[in-house]
């Protein structure tokens, strides 16, 4: 199942309960439609203020509902899953939203949008109503030269629109001349999508199937298939296509502002990502990038995909585009000026241990841990969460071999790689244990001056003092306690060795009860702890 509902019905339903819910501003008339409360609608300050009335199906959250608001729409439609408001909704929104200045009708180019806004337009203008319609047709996906098509769909772009139509009306604009900002608004941005899944509608099949590696370019917003569908491009090449056309479709504009919409299953990160790259990209055009925004504005149900879109700006445009509003989805688009360079400085600074004597036993146990990442990630993957290899390799990766330095400055170099580049439970556990490990060894020129078994002891606490565990628990402990008692013993590092291997070897036979790996309980059963395992090798590289 991929949804908690049966049926899109009832979703769509109580999903608009919900945002109502959501939107103590906002009242929801049971003639249909959601309008800005009176009690909050702000007067332009010259006299009555254009009303604007959007609307269509529902799925495509937060369009419209999340952009009602003083600035942007005084009332929306929301219909049916992906299907059309009907034409009575619409005139009652209409109705609703003229405080005898007109109304702004913000339509997306389908045929069952426009058809019923057509109607209800009709009917509202014999009522006495002003009503103009701005029609929002910017996905280049399905642009035709001149046939009877239905022409470009009406996809993210209407956000903007409804952006420049909200900013002009509350400037007291008249109705004219915000319906040609809008139409203006319109025919200077493009739009163009691509997915990696159809979406999955309660109670529907997915909309289409997509094998793995494979994308639909070209993609609507209703789970209707693409132009194409192809192998998966890699996504610096992806964008480039994408942004070429869109750049081609608006004539090379000069200024432009881009938005990175989430279809709706993306990650937030992702799409971020995303933005970054598309920008890239774009301060490699002859273009000049100067407004960016990204995240969920219309999206496709839950498609794992997501659309670009440009427009082509000038001056008055970004005024609009910048004016404040309170819809609660807008987001303000960011002034664009460069994709910053992020360095990491923490790690730039960290000690190298490269100069001095070199200390091949450390060295012989980082090689060791450095040769079986693979192995020490599934034993990691099935136990807990799969991350202990990188973690590994984060830390003792960038070292370069031997390590150099007294026996202190190699410890707490590898202590600051644990603590700064490898995170998770084992940078910390790690970090302070070598870190204990350099103080324990100050002022020893080799390891043979260290008094090991007091240093492994303090540096073994100093790790049961910071995470609590203790032996049994199927920690790093398991091996640490079991080897520091030995070579206590008997003074033995060999034996010492031996102890820690086997009480890390032991861990196999009880379930974790400390870290991540506690989570899955007795699946963690059979499987040796990895920390356990690299503080053994710790003990046969010292001998
Ligand atoms: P995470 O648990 O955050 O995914 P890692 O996978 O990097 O972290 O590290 C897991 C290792 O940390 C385990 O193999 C275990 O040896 C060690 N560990 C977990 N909890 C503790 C603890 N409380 N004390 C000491 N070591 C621990
Ligand atoms: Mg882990």
């Amino acid at each position: 199942m991929n949804s908690f509902f049966d049926d899109a019905e009832t979703v769509s339903q109580i999903g608009l309960t919900g945002i109502s819910l959501g939107r103590p501003d906002v009242e929801w008339h049971d003639r249909g439609f959601l309008q800005l409360s009176e009690n909050v609608a702000q007067s332009t300050g010259k006299g009555p203020k254009v009303g604007l009335v959007s609307g269509g199906g529902s799925g495509h959250e937060p369009l419209h509902a999340g952009f009602i608001g003083n600035g942007m729409l005084d009332a929306v439609c929301p219909g049916h899953v992906f299907t059309s408001p009907n034409a009575r909704q619409i005139k009652s929104a209409t109705r609703a939203a003229d405080q005898g200045a007109g109304v702004v009708h913000i339509v997306k180019n389908y045929t069952g949008d426009v058809m019923n806004f057509g109607v209800a337009s009709r009917i509202a203008a014999d009522e006495g109503h002003d009503v103009e319609t701005v029609l929002v047709d910017d996905d280049i996906a399905t642009e035709t030269d001149g046939n009877d098509s239905p022409g470009r769909r009406g996809t993210a772009a209407a956000m903007w629109v409804e952006k420049v139509c909200g900013a002009a009306a509350a400037q007291g604009r008249s109705l004219k001349e915000v319906a040609e900002l809008g139409r203006r608004a319109n025919s200077q941005a493009r739009s163009i999508a691509v997915t990696l899944s159809g979406c999955h509608v309660p109670g529907s099949e997915e909309s289409f199937t997509l094998d793995r590696g494979d994308m639909e370019f070209g993609v609507g917003i209703h789970g209707e298939p693409g132009i194409s569908t192809e192998k998966q491009q890699e996504l610096p090449e992806l964008l480039e296509r994408m942004l070429t056309k869109l750049l081609a479709s608006l004539n090379q504009p000069k200024q432009v502002a881009l938005l990175v919409n989430n279809l709706g299953g993306i990650a937030e990160l992702e799409i971020s990502a995303i933005l970054v790259e598309a920008a890239r990209f774009l301060g490699t055009q002859d273009v000049e990038l100067v407004r960016i925004q990204s995240g969920a504005f219309t999206t496709a149900w839950d498609m794992r995909g997501f659309s670009l879109s440009l427009m082509a700006v000038d001056e008055e445009m970004l005024a609009l585009l910048d004016a404040p509003t309170d819809a609660p989805a807008w987001q303000t688009p960011v002034k664009f000026t460069e994709v910053p360079q992020l360095a990491d400085a923490t790690a730039s600074t960290l000690p190298t241990a490269d100069s001095g004597v070199p200390q091949r036993h450390i060295s012989a146990w980082v090689e060791r841990v450095m040769d079986s990442i693979h192995d020490l990630t599934e034993l990691d993957r099935k136990a807990g969460d799969g991350d202990f290899g990188i973690n590994m390799r984060n830390a003792l990766g960038p070292f370069e071999l031997p390590l150099k330095g007294t026996p202190s400055e190699v410890f707490h170099a590898i202590s600051e790689s644990y603590l700064v580049r490898a995170g998770g439970t084992s940078g910390a556990v790690f970090g302070i244990f070598f870190e204990k490990l350099a103080q324990e060894s100050e002022g020893a020129e080799k390891l043979a001056d260290i008094d090991l078994s007091a240093a492994l002891r303090a540096s073994t606490d100093a790790v049961m003092d910071l995470g609590g565990a203790k032996v049994g628990d199927c920690t790093v402990v398991d091996a640490l306690v079991p080897g520091i008692e030995k070579l206590e013993e008997t003074g033995s590092l060999e034996d010492a060795a031996e102890a820690a291997l086997k009480g890390a070897e032991d861990t196999a036979n009880y379930a974790a009860s400390k870290g991540r790996a506690s989570y899955v309980g007795d699946k963690s059963k059979g499987v040796i702890d990895p920390g356990a395992l690299v503080m053994a090798w710790l003990f046969e590289g010292l001998l």
